[in-house]
């Protein structure tokens, strides 16, 4: 019989909320000689009590059984599941009010399963710029190969001309998926979630469900929860916020259970579910998912307000410093719980002033990523955005004076004392 602390989301009536649980939730230690924590499941397949259990369970992955609780789907091959990727699938449901997730070995690997699910030749995908540069090469050249079109509206814009955008390109009956991500990288600009929603709805037909599909790297999971805002699934890259420590390389979707169950199955085809050990060191990062964005934010406010107000800045790109009432703001306030902790500037002078700056950090690290505990720095327009060309770097705002920073939690006046001084310098 199940621990009854496994599922447990309440005492007495009491919700538990998502950091309580992230402890715990969905591991039975008795399963397991007691232990406290989840151990690895290092194992490629599992051995099956008789050739009657193998033939049932085989039944359940065809879907021939309609067994949805967890206990009742056994194990059979590491590919279609294993103990450590399930409990990281229950627990991540947690802070999205997610029914099902499905974990992955890479963030591009979520978002290529999930394209590949829900589109095929002849249709169209209604997304905002700009987009995370793998997911970008994959919608404009590798997704043309099958023979499915992309049409592109303006992140800055919050969304506001998208339904325009697509019908000026006359592709409109052909949509199938809206993607987005918001805040967009790097210029933080935020795409209203519930309007995507509603154009999602719009052109849906009992046939042909339009799928909107979010990509909430940036805040995420802790302070934007977007299937709350109509979205029928969120994405992340786990490689970022929720591994949080520079030291795996993980993806994750998450949604209703109709489809989840379609991402998964297309999962098991395609191969590109993440291992028991990347699942376990998950596990550990969760614990600490809220205490670590917590810190992360407050030290972004005020590394923010230090760099507006630095001379030698000419503008920051945060959340939290978006101007009151404006349409930005209006989105800000709608779906976003906290700023986060991805800041842009632009630096006054150009490329070789900018690389000045970088090169002279002292304590803050030199590299692409984001979202782990320690601060790393890059320029996007010579490095993560680099395969853009200039007029498309133009359209976004995205000049050689920009600078991208994701602030760690070290203690914010060392930050400070560090971003300083290389100002000092240039
Ligand atoms: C990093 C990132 C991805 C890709 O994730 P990987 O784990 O590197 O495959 C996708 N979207 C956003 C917003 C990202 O920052």
């Amino acid at each position: 019989m199940m621990d009854e602390k496994t599922f447990r989301k309440d005492i007495k009536g009491h919700p538990l909320h998502p950091e309580t649980l992230m402890m715990g939730y969905g591991y039975d230690p008795h399963l397991s000689e007691g232990a406290i924590k989840c151990p690895i499941f290092q194992t490629s397949t599992f051995v099956f009590r008789s050739a009657e259990e193998g033939k049932e369970l085989f039944e359940i992955v065809h879907g021939l059984h309609d067994k949805v609780k967890k206990e009742d789907i056994g194990l059979i091959y590491s590919r279609i599941n294993n103990p450590d990727v399930e409990i990281l699938e229950d627990r991540l449901t947690l802070w999205d009010g997610a029914e099902m997730g499905a974990v992955f070995a890479s963030g591009m690997a979520a978002i290529s399963t999930v394209l590949f699910e829900f589109l095929k030749p002849g249709d169209v995908i209604l997304h905002s710029d700009p987009l995370y540069g793998g997911t970008e090469h994959l919608v404009e050249h590798i997704l043309p190969r099958f023979g499915i079109r992309s049409v592109a509206f303006p992140a800055r814009n919050g969304g506001a001309d998208a339904e325009k955008i697509l019908r000026d390109s006359g592709l409109q009956d052909n949509l199938a998926m809206i993607c987005i991500e918001t805040p967009a990288n790097p210029t933080n600009d935020l795409v209203d979630i519930g309007l995507c929603a509603e154009i999602a709805r719009k052109y849906s037909t009992p046939q042909k469900k339009i799928v909107l599909a979010v990509d909430n790297t940036f805040l995420g999971p802790v302070f934007q929860h977007p299937l709350k805002h109509g979205a029928d699934l969120v994405i992340y890259s786990g490689t970022k916020y929720i591994g949080g420590h520079s030291d795996l390389i993980a993806g994750m979707c998450l949604g209703s259970k109709d489809l989840v169950k379609r991402v998964k199955k297309m999962r098991s085809s395609c191969g590109g579910m993440a291992d028991a050990w990347t699942c376990w060191l998950i596990l550990r990062s969760l614990e600490t998912l809220k205490m670590r964005m917590a810190t992360h934010c407050d030290n972004a406010v005020q590394v923010a307000n230090f760099l507006a107000r630095h001379p030698k800045v000419e503008k920051v790109y945060y959340p939290g410093l978006i101007p009151e009432k404006s349409e930005q703001w209006q989105i800000y306030k709608k779906q976003c719980l906290a700023p986060g902790a991805m800041i842009s500037f632009d630096i006054a002078g150009g490329e070789k002033v900018a690389f000045r700056f970088l090169n002279s950090l002292k304590l803050i690290h030199l590299a692409v990523s984001l979202g782990g505990t320690e601060s790393l720095i890059e320029h996007p327009a010579a490095m993560t955005h680099s395969d853009m060309t200039p007029a498309e770097l133009n359209a976004m705002g995205i000049s050689d004076k920009m600078i991208r920073l994701s602030v760690g939690v070290e203690h914010p006046d060392d930050l400070i004392a560090d971003l300083k001084q290389a100002f000092e310098v240039v």
